[in-house]
Formats: C-alpha cells, structure tokens, sequence
C-alpha cells in the first residue's frame, strides 16, 4: 500500500482520544512510508490528521471541492492540493488514487464515505480495504448493527466481513495489508459505475 485514504470528523469531537488517534496513525503510516489521502480541510479530526502527517515529513494529498474550500478551510501546508467540482468527484478521485481505506471517528460525512467506499467494494468496483480504527470504543455500536444486519439476512456475511475493525493503527494496518477481497462471479466493471 503506497497510499491511504483516511475518512475522518471536520469537528474534534468531545474526547482527546480522537484527536490523538491521528498521532499515532500518522506514526505507522509514515513508518510504512504511506502517504495520506484526505478530504483537504484543516479543521477537527481532517486537520489534525494532516498535521501530524505533515509534522511527520510524511505526504499528504487533499482533494476538496471548490465548493467547501471556504467552508471547510483548506489546509495551507499540504504536499499536495487537488481541487474538484463536486463532492462525487472528490470521492472518485480519493478512491482511485488511494489503496486503502480508514474511518477514523467522523459525523455524517465520514458515514456516508465509509458506506460508499464499501458499497463499492460490494459491487466490485475495487478490491481494496477499507477498515475502521476503533477509538474509544466510537464505532463500538456501528459493528454492532453491522452484524444485526446479517442476522437479519440483509447483508451477506462475505460483505459483513468487507469491514476490518482494530483499535490500534499497526493491528488495522496488518489487517489491511492480508486483505482478500470477496470473490464475486456478478461483480460490475469500474466502468459501469
Ligand atoms: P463529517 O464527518 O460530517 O464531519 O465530515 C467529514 C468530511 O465528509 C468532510 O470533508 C465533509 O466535506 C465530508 N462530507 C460531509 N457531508 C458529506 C456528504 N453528504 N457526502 C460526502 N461527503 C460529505
């Protein structure tokens, strides 16, 4: 894996934890001599994940959409700034350059990546990781409905299991590098999407 793209919270959220989660995963990835990819903002969880990548000499590449650039506050010290039209283009492109992925606690925004970027995977767009680093317990009831939906046969387990879990970054990153992606006979090419 040469680069990760990292699904986080614009805010901070209400326990330190969060935020000093970024520090530790900026430490293994820039360890691994992975670049970060992320949504370009500087603010909450996003900025803080950037910083201590940037502090760390490690790369970074922000894709954010001319639209949020304000409002998002772009982040000024960035190794790289891609600016997109849309939000749908932004979320392309970070799938399409990067060879993973990890939620780090987030709001609506992060829930809404991680499902696509996993809804993807279902339909077989790509093949690549996707986890969650579960601080503090934040994701704790998420895995929890995760698994009621395959009890309730609404998710297939070989999906249910698209979703790696791990409460420390160098767990999740070994989780990611073994990865096998579901084998799938109807699964729809990159281009049909
Ligand atoms: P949040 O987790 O809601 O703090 O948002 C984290 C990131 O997700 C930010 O970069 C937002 O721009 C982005 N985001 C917010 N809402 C959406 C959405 N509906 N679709 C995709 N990305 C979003």
């Amino acid at each position: 894996m040469k680069k990760i793209c990292v699904y986080c919270g614009s805010s901070p959220g209400r326990r330190p934890e969060y935020l000093a989660a970024t520090q530790a995963l900026a430490d293994e990835l820039v360890s691994r001599n992975i670049g970060l990819v992320y949504g370009g903002a500087g603010i909450g969880i996003m900025g803080a994940m950037a910083d201590a990548m940037v502090a760390r000499g490690g790369h970074v590449t922000g894709i954010i959409p001319h639209v949020l650039a304000n409002r998002e506050v772009v982040h000024s010290g960035l190794s790289e700034l891609r600016m997109v039209d849309s939000m749908h283009e932004r979320k392309a492109l970070m799938e399409d350059i990067s060879d993973g992925f990890i939620a780090l606690p987030g709001g609506l925004g992060t829930l809404e990546e991680l499902f696509e970027i996993l809804t993807w995977s279902q339909l077989g767009f790509h093949r690549k990781p996707c986890g969650v680093l579960n601080v503090a317990g934040y994701y704790d009831r998420l895995i929890e409905f995760l698994d009621h939906t395959v009890a309730e046969a609404l998710v297939a387990p070989q999906y249910r299991q698209m979703l790696l879990q791990a409460e420390e970054p160098a767990q999740l990153l070994g989780l990611m590098e073994s990865y096998q992606a579901p084998a799938k006979d109807h699964r729809i090419a990159k281009s049909a999407r």
